[in-house]
This record gives structure tokens, sequence and C-alpha cells, in this order.
């Protein structure tokens, strides 16, 4: 049975969407979407579902997350509504919805409390860090003399079991409710050699096409920023920032296996042009790049799809750019002639905010790295339904 929520409207507004009252449903934005097609129709439809308080079909919707924010809807519709912003807001709702902890909700609806949280957060893990620091040796930087490599390790391992939990929660509870709403059924992802294959094609479709291609950002939302340079443009500035958080994510994994394979210990030194060392460096300027150019846009309310940020979208950032920042002072420090000890302290920092970064990926904006591509993956099955029914 379907529930109706008549504070359905009061609280989306509570994350945003201030004007959404303002809709009259005239469809204007939904025709001019360059991303709504058949087998994801939006903004307006969703708009009504929030105006008729349907929860459950707007948070378990695949088409909430095949939205880019790109503004061309808000700047045609007549009433002023705002519903690029309104899609923004559902996809916040909709990570709440999906976070079992509370804590997104806090962090979207009570920015005090919320900020209250990220600073005592951060301070804990600094602190901590501080009570166990070792030794400065100043002939050369000895980082994990200064904070031992077990210590960052079982802390990491320990931090990422509990992101994970809330992760695969908010994840596995959005793949099932898109999958009853779409009547996408075990037997129809692996039920035949053609559902393998449907299957197979919407996974490269999300992860491959979209989440590393970007194919629809780059092509047909192109046309609301024709006049910026490709250094400039959304769909770029968006890809090298999830290419270098992937690069990253790859230099740590090479990393760790290489330690643990007994090939090379953590914390040895490399040259530059050491190819682990190479693909982190390249990697952190990719995304350094990308989000400097994010907080830009941000903080000068560059169009439609900047002009509402939240502080959980800054948190977001500030931590990746201060992770990005801290990551380079100390590959200068590790090459310079002599050790330098601010190096030790940036090295703190620089474990203390990444820390703070992973705790809150399930949390923050961070969240729709998880959720997009999973959503984009019901959005490819749909279409190959259409293409080739198995
Ligand atoms: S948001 Fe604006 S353009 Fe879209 S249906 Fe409502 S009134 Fe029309
Ligand atoms: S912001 Fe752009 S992609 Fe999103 S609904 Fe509006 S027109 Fe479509």
């Amino acid at each position: 049975m379907t529930l109706v929520n008549l504070n359905l409207i009061t609280d989306l507004q509570m994350f945003g969407a201030a004007e959404v009252n303002a809709c009259v449903s005239c469809g204007n934005c939904t025709a001019i979407c360059p991303l709504a097609d058949n087998d994801a129709t939006f903004p307006r439809r969703f708009i009504r579902l929030a105006q008729v308080g349907l929860t459950d079909d707007l948070v378990a919707s695949k088409e909430l997350w095949t939205c880019y924010q790109c503004g061309m809807c808000t700047n045609r519709c007549p009433q002023e509504a705002d519903p690029a912003e309104f899609m923004a807001t559902a996809r916040r709702y909709a990570i709440a919805h999906y976070d079992k902890s509370g804590i997104a909700r806090i962090l979207y609806t009570k920015p005090v409390l919320g900020a209250l949280i990220t600073v005592v957060a951060g301070l804990f893990f600094a602190l901590f860090f501080a009570s166990i620091h070792g030794t400065q040796d100043t002939q050369s930087l000895k980082l994990f003399d200064f904070i031992p490599y077990p210590v960052i390790h079982t802390m990491g391992i320990v931090l990422m079991v509990v992101v994970a939990l809330f992760s695969l929660l908010g994840v596995g509870l959005l793949a099932r409710d898109i999958a009853k709403r779409d009547g996408v059924t075990w037997g129809s992802l692996f039920g035949s050699g053609a559902a393998w294959k449907r299957t197979g094609k919407a996974l490269w479709y999300a992860l491959g096409i979209e989440s590393l291609g970007q194919k629809r950002y780059r092509e047909d939302c192109a046309d609301d920023d024709p006049v910026e340079p490709l250094y400039k443009r959304r769909w770029l500035i968006h890809a090298l920032t999830i290419w270098g958080f992937l690069g990253l994510l790859a230099a740590t994994t090479i990393n760790y296996g290489m330690d643990v394979f007994g090939l090379k210990a953590t914390g040895t030194w490399v040259p530059i042009w050491y190819p682990v060392r190479l693909l982190g460096t390249i990697a952190g300027l990719s995304l350094m790049y990308g989000v400097s150019w994010f907080m830009v846009f941000r903080a000068k309310k560059l169009g439609e799809t900047w002009k509402d940020s939240k502080p959980s979208d800054w948190l977001f950032l500030v931590l990746l750019w201060i992770t990005g920042l801290t990551g380079f002072l100390i590959e200068i420090a590790l090459y310079l002639p002599s050790a330098q000890v601010w190096g030790y302290w940036v090295f703190l920092i620089h474990v203390a905010v990444a820390m703070e970064l992973v705790l809150f990926l399930p949390f923050s904006k961070f969240a729709h790295a998880m959720y997009r591509p999973v959503s984009l993956f019901f959005y490819g099955l749909a279409r190959e339904k259409v293409d080739q029914p198995a």
C-alpha cells in the first residue's frame, strides 16, 4: 500500500527547494530538459510526486540521479519554481532517506549542529594523532616514525568497515526500491543468456560510458555552457574530479599491494618518476583542478547550478581540497634536500582530514558517487529492455 506523506513538501523544503510550491505542472521543464526521455521523465513528474506526498516513489527513482543539474529547466520555468534546485534537493533528501544513522539529515537540515559535528570529528582525529606522535628526524623526513603506519592502517580499516556498512546498506536499499518500482527481478537480470548480456551492457553503460566517460553530460548537456572554453566546461571539471579520485584510489591500492607482497614497504622513499608516485601526482593534480573550479563556481554562485550551495556541499569540497593540498605539500617536503619540521605537521593534518573525508562518505554530497552509478545501471537496463527485449 502506498502511504501518502502530507508533510513531504515541507520536509523537502528543509533540504532546499524553497520555490517549489509555485509549480503549476505546466511541463515546460520536462520539455526543455536534455536528459529527460521515455525511460526517465523529469523534473515535472517529480515535483508532482512531492506535491501529492509520494515519498517512496520520489526517493526510489533512478531519474533523480540522471539529472546533472545544468539549470536549463529553471531558466525556462514560467513560475520561477526552480525545478533544477528541486532535483538537487530531492537527491539530498534521498541520501538522508537511505542513511539510517540520521547523520545526513543533520548535515543537510541543521547547519550549525552539522558544522559542530564536522569540527569535532576533525579535532578528534587531529588530537588523537597528535597524542600518539613519535620522533621527528631532522636529517630526512620519516613520516611513519612521526605517526606510526600500523596506527593509520588499523584506524583506516576500522573506519572503512563502518563506512562500508552504512554505504552498502544505503545503496542496497536504493537498488532494492528501484528494482521493485521498475519491476526488475533476479530472473530478469540473470535468468537467461540474453538477460546476462543485458545486465552486462547496463553495467558498462553505468560505469564506463556514463561514470567514466560522462557521455550524456558531455554531449546532451553541452549547450548550456557553449561559450565556456574547454578547460572550464562543467562536464570536464566533473570528469577530472572523478578520474583524479579514482587515480588516487588506484595508487593507494597499488602501494598497499606492493607492501603486502613485499615489493616495497610503505613509506620507502622513491623518485618522483616512480610509476605509482607519478600516478598519484597526476591523479592529485586532476582532482585538485576539478575541486578548485567547483569551489570557485560555488563561491561565485555562477549560474543556476551553483547558486544554492548547502554547507554539506562545501564540506565535501573543502575536505577533498585540504586532503589534496596537504598531499602536495608532503610531496614537496619529501623532495627537499633536508627534512622540514612543518612536513610532519602537514602530514598529521593530511591524515586527520583524509580520515574525516572517509568517515563522511555515506552522509555528505560524496554519497552521490555511490547512488548515481546504481541509478544509472537501472536506467541503462531500462534502455536495453526497450532496445533489445530478452
Ligand atoms: S517547475 Fe516550472 S516549468 Fe516545470 S512544471 Fe512546474 S511550473 Fe512548469
Ligand atoms: S537541471 Fe538540467 S538535467 Fe536536471 S532536470 Fe533540469 S534541465 Fe534536466
